[in-house]
Parts: C-alpha cells; sequence; structure tokens
C-alpha cells in the first residue's frame, strides 16, 4: 500500500514537472518567434525628482503583445527568457526601442533634453564579451547620447563579477553611460562590493517603500539605504511609491527620485511622450509642487 502510494506520488511530481517543463518550452518558442516579429515593446514609468519637482525620466519596462494571450508584463517573459540566454536579445531589443522613443521625444521637446532613460540589464548580459559594443550602437544608430542614459542592474547581479563583467562596466563608465543599482535591500550584497561597483544611484527596493508608513523598521530600513547611498555619493531613488504619506516620508528623507503607482503606472510611448511634451513647457505635477 504505502508503495503504491509512493508509486503513485512519484507520477503526480512527475507529470507536474513534464506539464512545467512542457510549457516553459513552449513560452520558449514563442520568444524566440516573437522576438522578429516585434511582440516586444518598452513601457515608461515616470521617475520625479524631489528637489526640481519635476519629471526626470522614465524607467524603460518590457511587455509583449502575444498573437493569442494578449498583454503579457514580466513576471510571465523574464523568467524563461533568463532560462533559455534569450533575454540577451530581448534586453537589446527594448534597449534599442526605448532609445528611439527617447531621441524622438527629445528632438520634438528639445528643452526636456536632460530627461534620463533607465534600461534594466539582465544580469547574464553583464558577462557578454560584445555587450559594451552593443550599447554603443544601439546610442550611434538612435543619436541618444550617452548622458541620457542609465542602466539598471540588480542587487543580486552585482555580487557575480567576473572578468567579462568588470570589463563591460569598465567600458560602459568609459562610454559615460551611468549605472545604478536596482532592488536594493533584497539581496545580499556586502558594502564592500557596493563601494567598489561603479554606480551612480541606487533603488530602494518597492518592498520597504510599501511598508514604511506602518512599519518602522521598514521606515528604518529606507532612511539607511538613502543614507549610504549619498555617503557612497549616490543618488537615490525609492520605487514602487503608492501614497502621499509615503512620498511625505521620503522627502523628510532627503531622499532624491520617486517612482511609482501614486504618480503613474508604466505608460505607452504615447502617453510618456505627453508627459515629456509638459515637462518641457515647465509643467509641475500636482502631487509635487505643494510639497
Ligand atoms: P524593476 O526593475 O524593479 O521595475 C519596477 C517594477 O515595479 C515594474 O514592474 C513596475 O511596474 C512596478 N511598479 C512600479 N511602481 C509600482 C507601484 O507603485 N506599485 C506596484 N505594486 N508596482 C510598481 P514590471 O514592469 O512588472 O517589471 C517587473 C520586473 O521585471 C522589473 O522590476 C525588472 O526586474 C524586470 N524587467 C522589466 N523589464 C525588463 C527588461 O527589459 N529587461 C530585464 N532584464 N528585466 C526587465
Ligand atoms: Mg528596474
Ligand atoms: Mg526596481
Ligand atoms: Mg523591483
Amino acid at each position: 500500500k504505502a508503495k503504491e502510494q509512493g508509486v503513485n506520488k512519484f507520477k503526480v511530481f512527475n507529470k507536474a514537472m513534464h506539464e512545467k517543463a512542457l510549457k516553459s518550452l513552449l513560452i520558449e518558442t514563442e520568444i524566440r518567434q516573437g522576438i522578429p516579429e516585434n511582440e516586444f515593446f518598452p513601457y515608461f514609468q515616470p521617475v520625479y525628482c524631489l528637489h526640481s519637482k519635476r519629471l526626470a525620466g522614465f524607467e524603460a519596462l518590457v511587455r509583449w503583445n502575444h498573437p493569442q494571450r494578449g498583454f503579457l508584463t514580466p513576471d510571465q517573459i523574464i523568467p524563461v527568457a533568463e532560462e533559455t540566454g534569450l533575454i540577451v536579445e530581448l534586453d537589446r531589443m527594448v534597449m534599442l526601442e526605448a532609445c528611439h522613443c527617447l531621441s524622438s521625444w527629445l528632438k520634438r521637446h528639445p528643452a526636456a533634453s536632460d530627461l534620463f532613460l533607465t534600461v534594466n540589464l539582465s544580469p547574464s548580459q553583464l558577462s557578454k564579451p560584445d555587450l559594451a559594443e552593443a550599447i554603443e550602437k544601439i546610442l550611434y544608430d538612435t543619436g541618444v547620447s550617452s548622458k541620457n542614459i542609465k542602466l539598471e542592474i540588480t542587487e543580486s547581479a552585482i555580487m557575480e563579477r567576473n572578468t567579462a563583467s568588470s570589463q563591460n562596466l569598465k567600458r560602459i563608465e568609459e562610454m559615460g553611460i551611468k549605472l545604478a543599482v536596482d532592488d536594493f535591500g533584497t539581496g545580499y550584497s556586502s558594502l564592500a562590493q557596493l563601494q567598489r561597483f561603479p554606480a551612480s544611484t541606487v533603488k530602494v527596493d518597492r518592498s520597504f517603500v510599501s511598508r514604511m508608513a506602518e512599519d518602522h523598521e521598514s521606515l528604518e530600513i529606507v532612511r539607511a539605504v538613502n543614507a549610504l547611498g549619498h555617503s557612497l555619493s549616490m543618488d537615490v531613488i525609492a520605487e514602487g511609491v503608492e501614497t502621499r504619506q509615503q512620498l511625505i516620508l521620503l522627502k523628510q528623507i532627503g531622499c532624491d527620485y520617486v517612482q511609482g503607482f501614486y504618480f503613474d503606472k508604466p505608460q505607452t510611448k504615447e502617453d510618456a511622450e505627453k508627459l515629456v511634451k509638459m515637462r518641457a513647457e515647465g509643467f509641475c505635477p500636482p502631487g509635487l509642487t505643494s510639497m
């Protein structure tokens, strides 16, 4: 009896694993086919400066217009793309398209020429020998200046450094592109690793920001990350700001930039351009004017 159960359990386990593998394989095939069909494109989430009280830039976030399943978000894309290595091509497509957008916005609204664009870079991308070259080509082809670009690398990825990734980082720095440490507080990097990593910006993870108004420890973590960032001469961005209360606390703490649903969700390129136009005309978002 016990043996029978054991066998059945094994079968169930096996079946679940089999289904999961089949699903990944299907998604992999679909991503592979979707890349040349331009099914992937960026949405843009605005980032606001708490000092100037203006729109400061956008983060590009991948979306998938799937022919059967419709509009898909990164959680349905990134894990399989990472596993299969397709993420490298995907990230570059997103960066290319996002740079095309930025380039045309700044041409039409030159008064907003100091806006930055941040692009997420998968950890596996960092050790690709042709990374710096690929980025250089994207900037050249789109006419975007390196000073408008920031690359986001998650805290967990900054620990996995090797010769190739160090060379890439060096070349990226030499090009004048800035780096940001994403989701800070969730990884296990040491202070020494953070100090050695040539980033100009640190992004406080959303999980701390979302709890900071109710949970004293989360508030203190945000305060500590902000102080750490500033003491290493980095700008600090708080992500996932959803309430006025969080915004007020972040302003009190001295955080530099905010990003979150309190202001805007990630937007289509058309809606993002409307914000660029308003920014070029000197517009200050109502949520920030009274601060
Ligand atoms: P991330 O880089 O930390 O991006 C921020 C995520 O938080 C975005 O989710 C954004 O929509 C969401 N978010 C922003 N403000 C709020 C808020 O106030 N409340 C809540 N609940 N969420 C908020 P999204 O677009 O689903 O992206 C998820 C993650 O997928 C990103 O986290 C990033 O790690 C990854 N990702 C997105 N696009 C790319 C890409 O092109 N390449 C790579 N390698 N990774 C990407
Ligand atoms: Mg990011
Ligand atoms: Mg983040
Ligand atoms: Mg995050």
